[in-house]
C-alpha cells in the first residue's frame, strides 16, 4: 500500500519534468543560434580585415562582437537559473514524497498494520530510489539541453543531397548546349523572374559570348547550366538529352569555369592547379601551367610551383590568380567552358596575359563566354543580348552593330569613353 501510494506521487512529477525538459530545449538552441552568430562576426572581420581597416571600423566590429556574445550569456545565464530551479524543484517533490510516505506509514504503525522496523527500513529504500530518479531528472534536462545544442546539426543532416542516384553515368559529351524555352526565379525571390524564355543553341566547337548590362541575368544562366538551381521551366540539354538527366557530378565534370574572382586554396601554386585534376602528374600540371602563361611568373618566384599563395591566394596578384585558374581548368579538360567575366576585373596589360591563357583553354571546346569588354569577343560564332532576363539579340558583331540595338549601344559607350 505504501509503494502504491509512493507511485502516484510520480505522474506529476514526470509531466512537470517533461515541460520543463522542453522549456529548457529551447533556450540552449537559442544559445547556439547566437554563438554561431557571434562566430560569424569574427569570421567576416577577419576575411575582410583590409575593408575593416580602411573604413576604421575596428571599434565597431568590436562592439559588434561585444554585444552578441552579451546576449549569449544573458541567455545561457537565464537557461542556467531555470535549469537550477528545475533541480530543486526535483528535490523538493523528492523529500515531500518522502515526507509524505513517513506520515502515511506512521499512520500505519499506529493502526498496527506494519511494523516501525519495516517503515523505516521502506523508507531506506524510498530514499535510494528518489535519489536515482532525482539524477534522471537531471539527466534528462541535460539531454534535453544537448538536443537543443545540435537541433541545428540535425536539420543540416536531414537535408536532401542534391545529387540523386542516376546510374547512367556517360564519360563525356560533345558540347552541344541548348536552352529550350527556360524561365527561371530564384527560389527565395519567386515572385522576381530572373530569366524570361530564354532560348539559344550552341554547337559543338562553337564560341558564343553573352554580354548585356550587370544583373540581367548572365551569371544566373550559367549557375542553372552546372544546375545549382533546377530550371522551372522549359529545359536545358546537352547533346539532347536534358541535364536532369545527368548524373550531377559526370554533368560538372564537363563543364569548367572560369570566374571573375578566382578562389585559390591556401596550399602551394602546385596543389592549386593540381586541384583540377588530382590524379595529374608534375609534367602535366607543368604543361598546363605552360599553355595557361603561368608557367614564366611562377619560375621567378624563389619557391617556383611551391610558392605557398596565402589565404585564398592574397599573395599573388588579380592576373596571376586568374592564371592559375586557368592552368587549373585546363588539367580539369572539360568539353565546355564557361568564362564569366573572366578578365573584368584586371587592367589592361594583365588582361593580355591572361587571354593568352584563355585563348589555349578555349581552343577546340565548346565556350560560352561572358564578357565586360567588347573588344575581347568580336571574333566570337555568336554574341547573345541579355537584358532583364530576356533575350533582345543574336547574330555576330557585324550584324548587331548593323541592326543598331543594345549592342551598338553598349559597344559604342565603351569606345566612347
Ligand atoms: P549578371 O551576371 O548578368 O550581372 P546575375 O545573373 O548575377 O546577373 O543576376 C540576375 C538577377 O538575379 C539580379 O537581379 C540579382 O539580384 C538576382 N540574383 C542573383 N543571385 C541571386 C540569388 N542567389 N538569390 C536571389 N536573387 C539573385
Ligand atoms: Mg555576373
Amino acid at each position: 500500500r505504501l509503494t502504491l501510494f509512493m507511485l502516484a506521487l510520480l505522474p506529476v512529477m514526470m509531466i512537470l519534468a517533461v515541460f520543463f525538459g522542453n522549456f529548457i530545449r529551447k533556450f540552449s538552441k537559442q544559445v547556439q543560434d547566437k554563438i554561431a552568430e557571434s562566430n560569424t562576426i569574427v569570421d567576416e572581420t577577419f576575411q575582410a580585415i583590409n575593408n575593416v581597416k580602411s573604413f576604421v571600423n575596428e571599434l565597431f566590429e568590436m562592439k559588434r562582437y561585444k554585444n552578441k556574445t552579451d546576449e549569449v550569456v544573458k541567455i545561457a545565464v537565464k537557461g542556467g537559473k531555470y535549469r537550477a530551479a528545475f533541480a530543486s524543484f526535483i528535490i523538493l517533490c523528492i523529500f515531500g514524497a518522502i515526507v509524505a510516505v513517513i506520515w502515511r506509514g506512521v499512520i500505519m504503525v499506529n493502526n498496527g498494520d506494519i511494523l516501525i522496523g519495516s517503515l523505516f527500513s521502506f523508507v531506506l529504500y524510498s530514499v535510494y530510489i528518489g535519489a536515482s530518479i532525482g539524477g534522471i531528472a537531471d539527466i534528462y534536462a541535460q539531454i534535453q539541453k544537448s538536443i537543443g545544442a545540435t537541433e541545428r546539426l540535425l536539420d543540416i543532416l536531414e537535408e536532401k543531397p542534391e545529387v540523386e542516384n542516376i546510374s547512367d553515368k556517360k564519360i563525356s559529351v560533345d558540347g552541344n548546349v541548348k536552352f529550350d524555352n527556360v524561365s527561371f526565379s530564384y527560389p527565395n525571390r519567386k515572385e522576381i523572374p530572373v530569366l524570361k524564355n530564354i532560348n539559344f543553341e550552341i554547337k559543338k566547337g562553337e564560341k558564343v559570348a553573352i554580354v548585356g548590362p550587370s544583373g540581367s541575368g548572365k551569371t544566373t544562366l550559367i549557375a542553372l547550366l552546372f544546375r545549382y538551381y533546377d530550371v522551372q521551366e522549359g529545359e536545358i540539354t546537352i547533346d539532347n538529352k536534358k541535364i536532369k538527366k545527368y548524373d550531377v557530378h559526370s554533368l560538372r565534370r564537363e563543364l569548367g569555369l572560369v570566374p571573375q574572382e578566382v578562389m585559390l586554396f591556401g596550399g602551394s601554386i602546385n596543389e592549386n592547379i593540381k586541384y583540377g585534376n588530382i590524379n595529374s602528374t608534375k609534367e602535366e600540371i607543368i604543361a598546363a601551367s605552360k599553355k595557361a602563361n603561368s608557367h614564366d611568373f611562377i619560375m621567378n618566384f624563389t619557391d617556383k610551383y611551391k610558392t605557398v599563395v596565402g589565404e585564398r591566394g592574397v599573395q599573388l596578384s588579380g592576373g596571376q590568380r586568374q592564371r592559375v585558374a586557368i592552368a587549373r581548368t585546363i588539367l580539369k579538360n572539360p568539353n565546355i567552358l564557361i568564362l564569366d567575366e573572366a578578365t573584368s576585373s584586371l587592367d589592361s596589360e594583365s588582361e593580355r596575359e591572361v587571354q593568352k591563357g584563355l585563348n589555349e583553354l578555349v581552343k577546340n571546346k565548346t565556350a560560352i563566354i561572358i564578357a565586360h569588354r567588347m573588344s575581347t569577343i568580336q571574333n566570337v560564332d555568336k554574341i547573345i543580348v541579355l537584358d532583364k532576363g530576356s533575350i533582345v539579340e543574336i547574330g555576330n558583331h557585324q550584324e548587331l552593330i548593323a541592326n543598331k540595338g543594345l549592342y551598338s549601344h553598349l559597344y559604342k559607350m565603351q569606345f566612347e569613353v
